[in-house]
């Protein structure tokens, strides 16, 4: 660890010096347009690249640098503009956004000053090998066997797999180091790359040997991309990506049968079919629940196998990878929702996007097993959460720039924008019913999001209800999580038979929440929601039957920091 500390220092004074005469802005450019002719050989493990990508300047100073990253396993062979070849620098640049852990950095010098807004075109070729790798996850302490299993991407005979930025950055890329060791570092990276990525277009020509003559299956999660056809002595694929930040550019081909349903599609490598139709099952009885909360599927689904049983599956929209192994209906069940409002739903706001993806899930086990198992669902993606939010609550008060960055609309941090988001979902699907809340979902046009207000406007057109504080506390801003406690209940006998229970529930906590609160009683209970704002109290009346035992606050809806003081008991006799 030290040694590689002191080498590291090396480098980074080496390239610092290097660099000195210019003044180098990695993120200054967003890549607009890829047209790349993409050769893979699987025989070689290799990939070759020729193309033409637009880059505009979107930093607000002029540019006379531009630069291109690629994975540390492929070199540059050359960087044209009209024809003519460019003067370049290339030298390895540590990063995790790739598997190898760097990058091949092309320092460019462009023709001319690019000045803000203004774009170029460059003509690229590099090529390289794309082997198993889990560098950057075996350096920062992960065990041998993990790290391979998370880190699968490869080109092979028997199987190839490739994912985009993030994990291969097999087209180019320009970003600041993303370093694994420091947790939401990578998350804040990529964040920025697909934001800036979001409008940009990638068109692929895919070309693969012929040899045994066989079609080779290839699944690519591309917004068009017909099948392979036969061109003279390979197969070719036209894909064409239309919003390269949204997706994760991907490539899996191998010898794979198929099982096609009307949701989804799915690719299985041999002696794997029962566990393909079973999933294939799976999503067949879940389309019924996603369409009717997020309408009609926009695209089939398609799920590819993985070739290691240990795997970690990935998804990218409505594609799905996962070692098909196994055949729990259950986790299928659970996948299938989730891929599923994928493939029916899409918002470039990862709290969205995934948050309704993971509801989508709590939904599927509630109408399989009822409303508990849903909330336990959420319990435990909701653990996590409790431990990052209490982390960061600590001593001393949130700064009001955290508040902001740490929201949902603004996050990159996973466990915000898909455990919180989908419990958000959730509430406010409490507070403003299945239908309002359908509606809303269905009024959603991505390529209208443009405001951060734009959902709760869709929202507050279904409902009289004011939502201004509730996304306020949860959205807009990250206030925490509420912290409920009853502060007192008084009971009074009622004329003739019965008991009025007056609750005050205290909230510890900043965020405010719609709570359900339960007064128990022999033989029975009774439950009533109340909204508790941040740092305030509630107060209710609840009449029951017989002498009150018991009040417990929160069935586990909302998402809490402390539920340790969420009971409270009616000791006999008070009564008055
Ligand atoms: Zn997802």
């Amino acid at each position: 660890m030290k040694l590689r500390g002191v080498l590291l220092c090396v480098l980074f004074l080496l390239s610092v010096s290097a660099l000195k005469a210019f003044s180098i802005d990695r993120e200054a450019f967003t890549f607009t347009k890829y047209d790349l002719d993409v050769r893979i050989e699987p025989d070689l493990q290799r990939l070759g690249v020729r193309g033409t990508i637009s880059l505009r300047n979107d930093s607000a100073a002029p540019q006379k640098i531009a630069v291109l990253q690629i994975s540390s396993s492929l070199s540059w062979r050359s960087i044209k503009a009209g024809g003519k070849p460019l003067q370049l620098v290339t030298q390895p640049y540590t990063s995790d956004i790739d598997h190898t852990g760097a990058l091949s950095e092309a320092i460019v010098t462009l023709p001319e000053v690019i000045p803000p807004n203004g774009a170029i075109d460059l003509e690229i070729a590099y090529e390289g090998a794309i082997v198993p790798d889990a560098t950057r996850l075996t350096r920062i302490g992960a065990p041998e066997s993990t790290a391979q299993s998370t880190d699968w991407d490869q080109i092979n005979t028997k199987f190839t797999a490739v994912r985009g930025v993030g994990y291969v950055a097999w087209y180019p890329v320009a970003t600041e180091a993303a370093d694994l060791s420091e947790s939401t570092d990578l998350f804040g990276v990529l964040g920025r790359w697909r934001a800036r990525e979001a409008a940009s277009i990638m068109r692929l020509r895919i070309a693969v040997p012929r040899d045994e003559g066989e079609a080779p299956e290839l699944v690519v999660n591309a917004t068009s991309c017909p099948t392979a056809l036969e061109v003279r002595h390979e197969f070719v694929a036209d894909c064409t990506y239309q919003s390269v930040g949204s997706a994760v550019p991907t490539l899996v081909m191998a010898d794979y049968e198929v099982v096609d349903r009307a949701a989804v599609v799915v690719h299985f490598l041999r002696g794997h079919n029962a566990a393909a139709t079973s999933y294939a099952d799976a999503a067949e009885k879940v389309m019924p629940l996603i369409t009717e909360w997020l309408g009609a599927l926009r695209n089939k689904a398609q799920t590819a196998d993985l070739i290691d049983a240990n795997a970690a599956p990935f998804e990218s929209g409505s594609l799905l990878l996962m070692p098909l192994t196994g055949g729990d209906a259950k986790l299928f069940g659970l996948a299938a929702a989730h891929q599923l409002a994928h493939a029916a739903f899409s918002s470039t706001r990862p709290w969205i996007n995934e948050g309704v993806a993971h509801f989508a899930q709590a939904l599927y086990l509630e109408r399989q097993s009822g409303r508990q198992a849903a909330l336990e669902y959420m319990g435990l993606h909701r653990s996590a959460l409790s431990a990052i939010e209490s982390g960061k609550e600590g001593t001393t008060p949130p700064r009001s720039e955290d508040e902001v960055n740490r929201s949902l609309v603004n996050t990159a941090d996973e466990e915000l924008y898909r455990s919180k988001a989908m419990c958000v979902w959730w509430m406010l699907r409490d507070m403003v019913g299945d239908a309002a809340l359908k509606k809303a979902l269905g009024a959603y046009h991505p390529e209208q999001d443009k405001e951060p207000s734009y959902t709760q406007r869709l929202l507050q057109a279904q409902t009289p209800r004011d939502l201004e504080w509730f996304f306020d506390d949860w959205v807009y801003r990250d206030r925490g999580l509420p912290d409920f406690k009853v502060e007192s209940a008084f009971t009074r006998k009622t004329l003739p038979e019965g008991y009025m229970v007056t609750i005050t529930v205290d909230n510890l906590g900043a965020a405010g929440a719609e709570v359900p609160l339960t007064v128990k009683f022999a033989g029975g209970e009774i439950t009533q929601r109340l909204v508790v704002r941040g740092k305030s109290n509630g107060v209710t009346r609840m009449e029951v039957p017989k002498p009150p035992e018991e009040i417990v606050i929160n069935d586990g809806s909302v998402p809490e920091s402390d539920v340790t003081n969420n009971v409270f008991k009616i000791e006999a006799g008070d009564a008055k």
